[in-house]
């Protein structure tokens, strides 16, 4: 019996088509907040060994885990998002179940100006109008520790 699920097939097949993996990176469990397995969000996993393997209970590493993967792993965003190099993680979120999807940018806060700098801040512009202007609307939010900044598209501007 395979120990990975059938969203973790998808994702290791999705991440191999675009042609990448996660390698050293660790970076999700450090920005996001995965209250099953006791992390907050911006503060590295208890669990968590960064460039040493990853994560020390992955056999029993909680679901959230097992089904995420970040924009960069399975989407052809450019490579200079790669997480470790960017600071920043992307990704694509719904809230609930009668939510829309949300396009979140993590921070690493460590490095909360990251977003500001070319090229990044020029294609977060183009996301969120892309997200403003597409079907379906897909809201581009900056999470930064605590702050969540909604990045607005003005068409007449
Ligand atoms: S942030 Fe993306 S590339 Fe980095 S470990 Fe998480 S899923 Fe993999
Ligand atoms: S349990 Fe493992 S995969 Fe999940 S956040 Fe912690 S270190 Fe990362």
């Amino acid at each position: 019996m395979s120990i990975f699920t059938d969203q973790e097939q998808k994702i290791a097949q999705q991440a191999a088509k675009i042609g990448r993996q996660c390698g050293q990176c660790s970076l999700c469990c450090k920005l996001l907040d995965v209250p099953e397995a006791g992390k907050e969000d911006g503060k590295w996993c208890p669990h968590v060994r960064p460039g040493l393997g990853g994560c020390s209970i992955y056999k029993d590493r909680p679901n959230p885990c097992r089904a995420y993967a970040c924009a960069w792993l399975v989407t052809p965003l450019p490579d200079h998002w790669q997480p470790l190099h960017s600071h920043m993680i992307v990704d694509f979120h719904i809230a609930r179940k009668d939510a829309g999807m949300t396009m979140r940018i993590h921070v690493d806060p460590e490095h909360p100006h990251a977003w500001r700098q070319e090229p990044y801040i020029s294609e977060i512009r183009a996301m969120a109008e892309r997200g403003a202007t597409g079907k379906p609307r897909i809201p581009v939010v900056i999470k930064v520790g605590h702050d969540r900044i909604e990045v607005r598209y003005d068409a007449a501007a």
